[in-house]
């Protein structure tokens, strides 16, 4: 008898998890993500739409994401905070937005001269980025994965060329920052212009320049009709947005969503790294065409090497700030270093090569 009140008890045991685990697969969850962005805007709202039709395919509609846009929760800077508090389970944005409230953030966005897109996603799932970067966000009750890259971003529309240093003294520009505080140090007024008024601000001199993000997202606002000269990068060679996702609302979910839900933001992650090389390429391909007037330029060299120590000294200052920050520069410093010697002798050496037969 005893034995059979055990084994009884034991198959009840049994059969009451197994009953608990298929009422947790039945459970439906719906989870409500609060973006930056308005509606429908391109790319990185492609990029949040795809993230959340991969959830609910995968899920087989178990897991559904419910997009909010920036008109919706009218909070388009307060998505840190709204995630944090759990009035949104997910956020997307960019880390480096949160830079005034936690300065750690800043550095899982892209830093000035620091690493392209394939470099920093090997820092992020390969090397100690994606821990870094836990780290960081954990005591604000929130877990953060990379959001989709916009590759190199392109380095700002400018009325009058820049030939030497003394140009940029007193010029007026939108660029945020931590490129906006390196252009600061070599005498530029950097300022931030909500993208509605960008156009208007450069039209009407309000501002001398204006960094925006490529020829995608720069063309549909126009600036090829008032600007001439279209500068190369350094200042976001890689920008990663950013998901987000309330610590709790995440413990909540059982192994299997969560797997879905991790696999799905790595896919629309990178997807929007490929969908931003297609469509910068199909923006561009005819601006010779339609906007002759415009001319690709390099910044000139004094200019480059006086932002480079600039750079170096802000980042000194940055790092000296506490110990996570120490080590998040010194990881990016040390991965970067390794990671551009491979890079230097394949996808550079490779351009070079081509560059030399064409
Ligand atoms: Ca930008």
């Amino acid at each position: 008898m005893k034995i059979r009140s055990v084994l009884s008890a034991a198959v009840l045991a049994v059969a009451t998890t197994f009953a608990a685990t298929q009422a947790l697969a039945q459970e439906k969850f719906t989870l409500r993500l609060a973006e930056t962005w308005g509606p429908n805007f391109p790319i990185f709202g492609d990029t949040t739409k795809e993230f959340a039709k991969l959830v609910e395919e995968m899920s087989d509609g178990r897991l559904r994401i419910r997009i909010d846009s920036a008109n919706k929760h009218k909070s388009p800077f307060g998505v840190f905070d709204m995630v944090k508090a759990g009035q949104y389970d997910m956020g997307h944005s960019a880390s480096y937005y949160w830079k005034g409230k936690v300065p750690e953030t800043l550095f899982f966005t892209s830093m000035p001269f620091g690493m392209t897109a394939l470099e920093q996603y090997a820092w992020f799932y390969y090397g100690d980025g994606m821990d870094l970067m836990q780290e960081v966000y954990a005591p604000h009750n929130m877990i953060s994965f990379p959001g989709g890259n916009t590759g190199i971003q392109m380095g700002g529309w400018f009325r009058k060329e820049i030939k030497s240093l003394d140009d940029l003294q007193g010029l007026k520009m939108r660029i945020p920052g931590f490129a906006g505080e390196v252009f600061a140090e070599v005498g530029v007024s950097p300022t931030n212009i909500p993208p509605g008024e960008l156009y208007t601000a450069l039209e009407r001199n309000t501002i001398d320049a204006v960094e925006w993000v490529g020829p995608a997202l720069d063309l549909r606002l126009g600036f090829q009709q008032i600007a001439d000269y279209y500068y190369t990068g350094w200042h976001e060679p890689a920008t990663e947005l950013q998901f987000l996702v309330n610590k709790k609302v995440w413990e909540k979910l059982p192994s299997d969503l969560q797997t879905i839900l991790k696999t799905a933001m790595r896919v629309s992650a990178y997807d929007m790294l490929v969908l931003s090389q297609h469509e910068n390429a199909e923006a561009w391909a005819n601006i010779k065409k339609d906007y002759p007037n415009v001319q690709i330029k390099n910044f000139p060299s004094d200019v480059f090497q006086a932002m480079y120590d600039a750079n170096k000294k802000l980042l000194k200052e940055a790092a000296g700030k506490n110990d996570v920050a120490k080590r998040i520069v010194e990881s990016q410093e040390s991965y970067l270093e390794k990671t551009r010697a491979y890079t230097d002798i394949s996808e550079r050496a490779y351009l070079n090569t081509m560059a030399e037969v064409e």
